[in-house]
């Protein structure tokens, strides 16, 4: 009897969840309508119904399209019931969105680091949180949760083991803002927030294999397999920035030499170039000004990015790479030689469906690729 009544309970917020899922993926849309495509009878649809109007979860217009009959009261998804914050904390930025429910943003707070220490980022962190917490509309629900992307490994358990590039290991980042603010916190991988931000709202929502190249101070890689994060055992997966691209090659920030971010990276570019220019977004302009210098190393580290996605392409065989974070701002001169190399070293197999691309939500794409993790797990409750 036990079982029974627990395993009713199991279902009801099964079906429950499954309605409000349906709502929010093809609002507009009528009772009549989820019972149909659900399966689930009217009367079970109507009873979640009023329960998610009640919990403002959902609203109600009316009435819509008749197809004879009664014309139908038409559900919507209240994307306002409550906002997610979602934080990108890049080696040189902090960048913070708070969105609706939807992924819209409706405020942003940009911050340059030049400090890296946990201490400062996370005083940086709180004042935007606070200001975002301030300047929000009001809802039932308020901050719903807090999405924050690092440039390092994390474990499924959200404790930063290793940002090499901030020179951060055992950060408990997590568990520090969750007594602050006492709302559910999510840490992942800036590439991998990334990489679903692209797959949700930006370049890859029509596919299904994507490689998300995130291509900042560091390199990381999202790996999305048939539609899903792949995150391997640990949470560990797509450090292909520490792959090795020259065995005897330059020193990298993991200790070891020839990585593939080493050549490959907004650092390695800002190492290459004159000692006098200190961002991208300057030889950026330089290379605007047809100055040759700059662009022949951004022609270099295009081909090195290209090296570098020759063997992930190889392995992963995938139906899109996307390259993002701070060196899709340089796409102009990136393109051409990453395209190239990839045609005159890529196994002809994998090209034919390839579809390469450059993020499009720019430099958003982490902050709300954890926004939605965020979402999700508020609405999967
Ligand atoms: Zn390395």
């Amino acid at each position: 009897m036990g079982t029974k009544t627990w395993n009713q309970q199991v279902v009801k917020k099964n079906n429950k969840a499954l309605v409000f899922q349906m709502i929010i993926e093809k609002e507009p849309i009528s009772r009549a309508d989820i019972a149909q495509i659900s399966g689930l009878n009217k009367t079970t649809v109507s009873t979640f119904v009023t329960e998610l109007i009640e919990e403002d979860l959902i609203f109600e217009s009316g009435p819509g399209v008749s197809s004879g009959g009664r014309r139908p009261v038409i559900l919507h998804f209240n994307k306002n019931a409550g906002f997610a914050i979602g934080i990108d904390i890049g080696v040189n930025y902090v960048l913070s969105v708070l969105t609706d429910l939807k992924g819209n943003i409706l405020i942003e707070k940009n911050q340059p680091l030049t400090r890296t220490t946990y201490a400062t980022v996370m005083g940086i962190v709180q004042d935007m949180i606070q200001s975002l917490m301030d300047e929000m509309p009001k809802s039932r629900y308020g901050i719903v949760g807090i999405g924050v992307g690092v440039p390092g490994i994390v474990n499924n358990e959200g404790t930063i083991l290793l940002a090499p590039n901030l020179g951060w290991s055992n950060i408990q980042f997590k568990e520090d803002l969750e007594k602050l603010y006492e709302v559910p916190v999510i840490i992942e991988n800036e590439a991998n927030a990334g990489a679903v931000g692209e797959q949700q709202f930006g370049a890859g929502q029509d596919n299904e294999n994507i490689l998300y190249i995130s291509a900042g101070i560091g390199i990381g890689v999202g790996i999305i397999v048939n539609k899903e994060l792949y995150k391997g055992i640990n949470g560990f997966s797509g450090e292909m920035g520490h792959m090795i691209i020259d065995m005897n090659g330059k020193r990298c920030n993991c200790g070891s030499r020839g990585c593939w971010e080493a050549y490959a990276s907004e650092q390695a570019l800002l190492e290459m170039a004159d000692e006098n220019i200190d961002s991208l977004e300057t030889l950026i302009q330089l290379a605007e000004n047809n100055d040759k210098k700059a662009k022949s190393l951004f022609e270099d580290i295009g081909n090195y990015l290209g090296f570098g996605m020759n063997n992930i392409i190889n392995t992963f065989n995938p139906d899109q790479v996307i390259i993002g974070n701070r060196l899709a701002l340089a796409k102009k001169w990136l393109e051409a030689p990453i395209r190239n190399t990839i045609e005159t070293h890529t196994l002809a197999f994998h090209q034919n469906d390839l579809q390469l691309n450059f993020s499009k939500l720019g430099k958003y794409s982490t902050s709300l690729g954890v926004s939605a993790f965020v979402v999700d797990n508020f609405i999967k409750g």
